[in-house]
This record gives structure tokens, sequence and C-alpha cells, in this order.
């Protein structure tokens, strides 16, 4: 079970680095992004349907879909010591367990329908799974999950269909990653900045 409760969890605050979410439907290149952005920036990759399977946090395999039925909890207990650390850029296509105080930047991967389908063929889906993952992208789940969970100014959708995209996503987590700071430096440097106003 996730069992810190929410008066011992750490907070923002406590994080030294930042920590990113990368999510989107199957497909979308969220694997891609994020380890160029770590190769790039130096951050660390974690790959959770890669961890899930590794280290067998599954309840059960869904044959149907060839997935696996992602035991939540033990997922998260898995994760929150080097989530609590920060410096991760996490790829993961299902968001709503995590607590939301992990992250400080969501990057909603958005791919359009042709481009997808092709990525998803290639990768030999059924066509049952394959058409569950393009209604999934039409029907913008994932950037609506991301919406509801997390503070929407942390939240950002950016399309990923060609080589450029992949580019100016890496370059767009690069800057964002240098102008970042510690939570508690930030209260500071309001706090020096309105003092004596
Ligand atoms: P996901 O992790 O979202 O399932 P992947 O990163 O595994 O997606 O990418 C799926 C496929 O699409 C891979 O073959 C990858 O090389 C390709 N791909 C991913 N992102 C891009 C992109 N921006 N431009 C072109 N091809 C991409």
């Amino acid at each position: 079970m996730a069992s810190i409760t929410s008066s011992t969890a750490p907070t923002r605050q406590h994080r030294r680095k930042p920590n990113i979410l990368i999510t989107g439907t199957p497909g979308t290149g969220k694997t891609s992004t994020a380890s160029l952005a770590c190769e790039t920036v130096g951050l660390n990759h974690i790959d959770c349907s890669k961890l899930v399977v590794e280290k067998k946090l599954y309840l059960e395999k869904n044959e149907e879909f060839d997935t696996f039925i992602i035991d939540d909890d033990a997922l998260c207990d898995e994760l929150e010591e080097v989530m609590n650390a920060g410096g991760n850029i996490c790829d993961s296509h299902s968001i709503d367990y995590f607590p939301e105080r992990w992250f400080d930047l969501v990057l909603v991967l958005r791919t359009n329908n042709t481009v997808l389908y092709d990525r998803l063929a290639k990768r030999g889906y059924t066509t049952k799974k394959l058409t569950e993952n393009i209604e999934c992208e039409i029907m913008q789940v994932l950037l609506e999950e991301a919406r509801e969970f997390y503070d929407l100014n942390i939240v950002h959708e950016v399309s990923s269909n060609n080589i450029d995209d992949l580019e100016s996503n890496v370059e767009r987590i690069s800057a964002w990653l240098a102008a970042w700071k510690p939570a508690g430096e930030v209260a500071a440097a309001g706090t020096a900045g309105t003092a004596g106003q």
C-alpha cells in the first residue's frame, strides 16, 4: 500500500531537483521523449511500463489486450523514495494513482490519428487494441486526466508527430529545467521581493 500519510509525506519543498511526468496514449512517444530528454539533461528515466514488468508490480495480465493490470499501490511504493529525492523523468500512460506532489511539470504528448495508427500497427497491435488506443487519443483521455489530477499551471499539451517535435519537446524540457528552482527558494525569493513594501 502507498502508506505515507499526508502529514508525514515529503512535499515539493523537500526536493532539490524536480520530477517530470511524460504521459500520453501508447505510441505517442513517451519513452522516446523521456529517454532523449534524460540523455540531454542528465535526469533519471523511469519507464513505468518496463518497471511494472521487471519488478512484477502487476495484479494480473489482461490476455485480450496483452497488457498488465498495474498494482498501483505497489508501483507507488516502489517509486516513493526515488520520487521524493527528485531528478526523474517518469513516463507512464496511466497517471491517476500517482501522488500529485510528486511532479513539477506534466507533459501530455499528442499525436495525430494517422501517425499514431501507423506507429501502433508497426507494433503489431490487434485491431481491437489499436482501435481502443486511437479512440483514447481522439477523446484526449490522458489530457483530461492530467488536467484533473494536476495543477493546470504545470500541465502542458505538446505535439509528438515527428522528429522536429521530439527535438523541440526536449529543448523545452531543457529550458524549463534550467529555470527551475526548489519550492523553498521560490518562496524565499517571493518573500524577499515583497519585503518593505
Ligand atoms: P510510447 O512510449 O508513448 O508508447 P514510444 O516512445 O515507444 O511511444 O514511440 C512509439 C514509436 O513511435 C517508436 O517507434 C518511436 O520511434 C516512434 N516515435 C516516437 N516519438 C516520435 C516522434 N516525435 N517522431 C517520430 N517518431 C516517433
